[in-house]
């Protein structure tokens, strides 16, 4: 019989559910099987939840309409990026400061909303998020700006995004280049640094022994989640395969095939 292992806060209600995005509710832009029904479970049942992505380069309201577009109904204010993070971050560290990004209109717009100034002169930051179209002009600018002193940060570490005709350099390979160029580390924002988990726990005004992290990822999302003290649900529909536990020092709380078989664990449902 299957593992039935009920995750409660401490005082009984259901946990607040932090949901990693790709390879949890969707892979590219394939939702993955039931995964829109579980999250309308948690809609139709008042549950605190965000989704999460480390991917900087949409804007929430166009995150929400492209998942909406494949079967989920979500509001845009359920989504949380690495590019809100970044921003909300330096604006805790140095509120007003001037940034040059590069990017694409997530991050260019989670900056402008945190009030942080475009300035490609003399900026405090400059901020590499992630992109399909960086110039090398801006890598150049970047690398200068860095060279003479501005902070460097980058909203997700990833190396690589896989896509249909193979993997795509990301934000992380990106600043690699620019550390090479300059021999400054940047500092990343997005999973697996805690940050972006108390940031969207702050937002909904929940502490982490009442909440759980759902994600794909052993090495980013349950190892975050452990770190911050929340209960950890590692899903077998996207990169890591259950067999290579073993190599982790840190095991989830729970595994389940699939974000949908959740609800027998929330008791929302007797079986699936
Ligand atoms: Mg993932």
């Amino acid at each position: 019989m299957a593992e039935q292992k009920v995750l409660r806060t401490p005082s009984g209600d259901i946990a607040c559910h932090l949901l990693d995005m790709d390879g949890v509710l969707v892979r590219g832009m394939t939702p993955i099987v039931r995964s829109a029904e579980y999250v309308q479970l948690l809609v139709d049942r008042s549950v605190p939840f965000m989704v999460f992505s480390n991917n900087s380069r949409f804007t929430p309201e166009v995150m929400a309409d492209r998942l909406n577009s494949v079967g989920f109904q979500l509001d845009s204010s359920k989504i949380y990026t690495s590019a809100l993070a970044t921003a909300e971050f330096i604006n805790l560290q140095k509120p007003n400061a001037t940034c040059f990004p590069i990017g694409e209109e997530g991050l260019k717009q989670a900056l402008q909303d945190q009030n942080l100034q475009y300035d490609d002169v003399a900026p405090d930051y400059v901020v590499v998020g992630e992109s399909v179209d960086y110039s090398f002009q801006e890598l150049t600018k970047s690398a200068q700006l860095v060279a003479s002193g501005a902070r460097f940060v980058g909203t997700n570490q990833d190396t690589s995004i896989p896509s249909e005709s193979g993997a795509i350099p990301a934000c992380g390979a990106v600043c690699a280049l620019i550390e090479a160029a300059t021999g400054v580390a940047p500092y990343f924002i997005g999973k697996p640094n805690p940050f972006m988990m108390r940031a969207a726990l702050a937002k909904l005004g929940k502490d982490p022994s009442d909440t759980i992290m759902v994600g794909d990822r052993i090495d980013t999302d349950i190892m975050a989640g452990m770190e911050l003290g929340l209960q950890t649900v590692l899903v077998l529909t996207g990169a890591s395969a259950e067999s290579s536990l073993g190599k982790y020092p840190y095991r989830p709380s729970l595994i389940v095939p699939s974000l949908y078989h959740l609800s027998v664990h929330m008791g929302f449902e007797a079986d699936c």
